[in-house]
């Protein structure tokens, strides 16, 4: 009988320590290709119940240490993902990788700066000049709004320390990583990371499956289509991760979204040559994209990007 209390014991002290989000369950690294492991976190928008994660942390497991690629959405999650990252291995964490400027991806860093006060942190210049310039304080207020779990996170914000332009390559104890920044994208701060060493591409938010974003002023959606098109037109890589949604291999990752991006693309495209306004043609855009309709916040998206869309076509015929 001792035995089966001090078992069950164990087990709700173990249970205690998993990183739990009511109905979301509860998450933990997968191993998913070579030395690269990915949480992939909710898909849902950022509210009090997924506590503000939703991103796919990833972790790189070197000789040496641990390399982090976008550690989430605040300090508090970043805590809970950092013990899990404890669970990969215990090697220091050397650096971080940050792929855009929003704060679901990368307020997290504070909690590793905290433990590791020297983690190199890489990301685009025009992200540095962006989340200083204000970005960062108003994705906490979008944040803190929504999850009311940003404490801690700013005063200071963990800003990136380290600039990677475009077709930089930076080696950490034998890892090998290419970055390319697509001009304007999902925004004008995204880097795309290649670990060469197991032939995995982080997309950042230039690709998502389940859920849509936003497009803000700084991002094109007809630029996102252009990358894709151009990553489906060179040679495969081993291995896919999104910002946000199931990682995969190449088609299954990107066809999704790119679909999606073309469709509505197509859509905005047909109300401006018929001198009609985007809203017009939001029902027939909507039932050719049936198969995206269980996405997360779908019915309010797809009205956001057929207008985004359509004021990007109506500004390059001004041109
Ligand atoms: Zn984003």
């Amino acid at each position: 009988m001792k035995k089966i209390i001090s078992v069950v014991l164990f087990l709700a002290a173990f249970s205690l320590q998993a990183f739990e989000l009511g109905k979301y369950g509860s998450f933990t690294f997968q191993k998913v290709n070579g030395n690269v492991y990915v949480m992939h976190g909710p898909v849902m928008e950022p509210n009090v119940e997924n506590e503000g994660f939703m991103n796919n942390p990833a972790v790189i497991v070197e000789k040496n240490g641990l390399i982090v690629v976008d550690p989430g959405g605040n300090y508090n999650v970043g805590k809970k993902i950092l013990a899990e990252i404890e669970k990969v291995s215990k090697k220091p964490i050397v650096a971080i990788f940050d792929t855009h400027k929003h704060g679901d991806h990368w307020f997290a860093n504070k909690a590793i700066l905290e433990k590791y006060p020297h983690v190199k942190i890489y990301a685009h210049p025009n992200m540095i000049k962006e989340v200083k310039g204000g970005e960062a304080r108003k994705w906490y207020g979008i944040l803190n709004r929504l999850t009311k779990n940003l404490k801690g996170t700013d005063n200071a914000f963990a800003y990136p320390n380290h600039a990677l332009k475009d077709g930089e390559r930076v080696e950490v104890d034998g890892e090998k990583f290419v970055v390319y920044h697509p001009k304007r994208a999902h925004t004008d701060t995204d880097l795309m990371i290649v670990h060469q060493n197991s032939q995995t591409m982080f997309l950042g938010d230039n690709v998502m499956r389940g859920r849509f974003g936003n497009f803000d002023e700084s991002s094109s959606i007809l630029g996102n289509i252009t990358v894709l098109e151009k990553l489906k037109k060179e040679k495969a890589l081993r291995y896919y991760i999104p910002g946000h949604g199931m990682s995969g291999q190449r088609d299954a990752v990107i066809d999704p979204f790119l679909t999606y991006l073309k469709t509505v693309a197509k859509w905005a495209k047909k109300a401006y040559d018929d001198d009609l306004e985007a809203f017009e043609v939001k029902p027939q855009a909507v039932k050719e994209l049936k198969a995206f309709q269980n996405w997360d916040a779908f019915d309010h998206r797809v009205g956001q990007h057929l207008a985004k869309a359509y004021n990007e076509i109506m500004m390059a015929d001004d041109e």
